[in-house]
C-alpha cells in the first residue's frame, strides 16, 4: 500500500469517527433536554373552570315580612314570598360573580405564562437536528372545550332573567338597565377567553409531546 492511500484511508476513518461522535453528542443533548422537559410537561393539569366554589347560600331579609331566612329555601319560609329581586340577594350574587370573574382572570394570567414557557420549550427542542420536523402536527386530540355563545343572565338591578348572545349587550326588558357591566356576563366572556387559551395550551403541548415522547 502506498502512503497516499494510507493517508486517504486514515482521513476517511477520522471523518467517520468525527461524524459518529457528533451524532452521539447531538443525541445525548436531545435526550437530556427531553428528560428535562418531560418532567415539566408531566406536571400539567387541566384547569378548573367551574363556578361551583363561588355559589353560596345567603341569609337575607324578606322584602314582604322582614323575616330573615337562608336562600337554600326557594321562597321565604314565613310568607312564601319570592326573593329573586331582593336587593341584598342581588348584591350577594354580584359579589359571587365578581369573585368568579377575578378567579378566571387569574387563570388567564397563569395560562399566558405557561404558554410562553411552552413556546420557548418548543423552540429549544426544534433546534436539535434529530427532531423530526414533519412531526409538528396536531394528531393528538385536543380536549373539546365548549365555548359558550348564548347565555341567560340575571339583571343585577331587578333580578329579571335576560336571554342574550354573549357579545351583545342588551337592556333589561323589565328595568331598562344595561347588561354591559353585568358581572355574570363578564364572567362568561372571560371564561370563553380562558377556554381559548386552554385549547392553545393543548396545541403547544401536543407539539412538544410529539417530539419528547
Ligand atoms: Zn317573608
Ligand atoms: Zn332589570
Amino acid at each position: 500500500m502506498n502512503n497516499d492511500l494510507k493517508i486517504k484511508i486514515a482521513l476517511y476513518v477520522l471523518f467517520f469517527f468525527l461524524l459518529l461522535a457528533f451524532i452521539v453528542i447531538e443525541m445525548i443533548i436531545y435526550l437530556k433536554k427531553a428528560k428535562k422537559y418531560k418532567e415539566k410537561i408531566m406536571a400539567i393539569k387541566d384547569i378548573d373552570l367551574s363556578k361551583d366554589q363561588f355559589i353560596k347560600d345567603y341569609d337575607i331579609k324578606c322584602d314582604y315580612c322582614g323575616n330573615i331566612f337562608n336562600t337554600s329555601n326557594s321562597t321565604c319560609p314565613n310568607c312564601q314570598g319570592a326573593y329573586s329581586s331582593n336587593k341584598q340577594y342581588l348584591e350577594e350574587i354580584k359579589k359571587s360573580n365578581t369573585e368568579y370573574y377575578y378567579y378566571l382572570e387569574h387563570l388567564q394570567q397563569e395560562l399566558k405564562v405557561k404558554l410562553d414557557t411552552y413556546c420557548k420549550v418548543l423552540k429549544d427542542l426544534k433546534k436539535n437536528l434529530f427532531v423530526n420536523h414533519n412531526c409538528f402536527n396536531y394528531s393528538i386530540d385536543i380536549p373539546s372545550k365548549d365555548i359558550v355563545e348564548n347565555v341567560q343572565i340575571f339583571c343585577e338591578y331587578c333580578g329579571t332573567k335576560i336571554d342574550l348572545k354573549i357579545n351583545d349587550g342588551v337592556s333589561c326588558p323589565n328595568c331598562g338597565s344595561t347588561s354591559k357591566d353585568n358581572m355574570e356576563l363578564k364572567a362568561y366572556i372571560k371564561k370563553n377567553e380562558v377556554l381559548e387559551l386552554e385549547c392553545e395550551k393543548y396545541r403547544e403541548l401536543n407539539d412538544i409531546i410529539m417530539i419528547v415522547f
